[in-house]
């Protein structure tokens, strides 16, 4: 696959506006109270760190790795915490931060384990893309920046087999 073979969605100049956009909006939310933001890696590795880095208030960043695709454009349809391990959320404005909602399996794997998990004080989830028309759950993210249509992306941290990540904007590819 070469990246002459896919067509730009949205630049990097849209993503970083978008993003300041969002982050303005939660920094008026949150008022400056203490914040801890939960990567889900891979795929929001570049997203949650540019967004935090527009954040105002004091926040603390934690990183879970969950799985359901089976490395190409696939998901198994089955959630896997890989690694969840996190600290003591009672009480503490917790903000989920994901690379796309596709049918929701893994944002509503996430909730309940927080929910069954901890008492937190607010539990927001943030994600750089809705797929909305893929989904098969009741879960909407409360914050995110584009609305996607049923095709498979890639760049700004989401990948295709492991590669692609590190591309600036988000594309699609024409054939896979
Ligand atoms: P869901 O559980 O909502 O179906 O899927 C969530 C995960 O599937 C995302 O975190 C992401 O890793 C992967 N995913 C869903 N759609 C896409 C896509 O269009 N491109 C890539 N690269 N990954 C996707």
């Amino acid at each position: 696959m070469n990246t002459k073979d896919l067509k730009i969605l949205y630049t990097e100049e849209q993503i970083q506006a978008k993003i300041k956009e969002l982050a303005d909006e939660m920094n008026k939310f949150y008022n400056g109270e203490e914040v801890v933001a939960i990567c889900v890696l891979k795929g929001a590795v570049i997203f949650a760190t540019d967004l935090v880095r527009n954040l105002n208030m004091p926040l603390k960043m934690e990183f879970i790795r969950l799985s359901s695709y089976n490395g190409g454009t696939t998901t198994s349809g089955k959630v896997n915490a890989v690694d969840i391990s996190l600290p003591d959320l009672n009480d503490k404005n917790v903000l989920i931060i994901e690379d796309i909602v596709d049918t929701g399996l893994t944002a509503k794997f996430l909730l309940d384990f927080i929910h069954c998990n901890f008492h937190t004080k607010s539990t927001k989830f943030c994600s750089l893309l809705d797929k909305k028309i893929t989904r098969k759950t009741d879960v909407e993210p409360d914050y995110y920046c584009f609305e996607v249509d049923d095709k498979f992306l890639i760049g700004y941290g989401l990948d295709y087999d492991g590669y692609y990540r590190n591309l600036p904007y988000i594309a699609y590819m024409e054939k896979v």
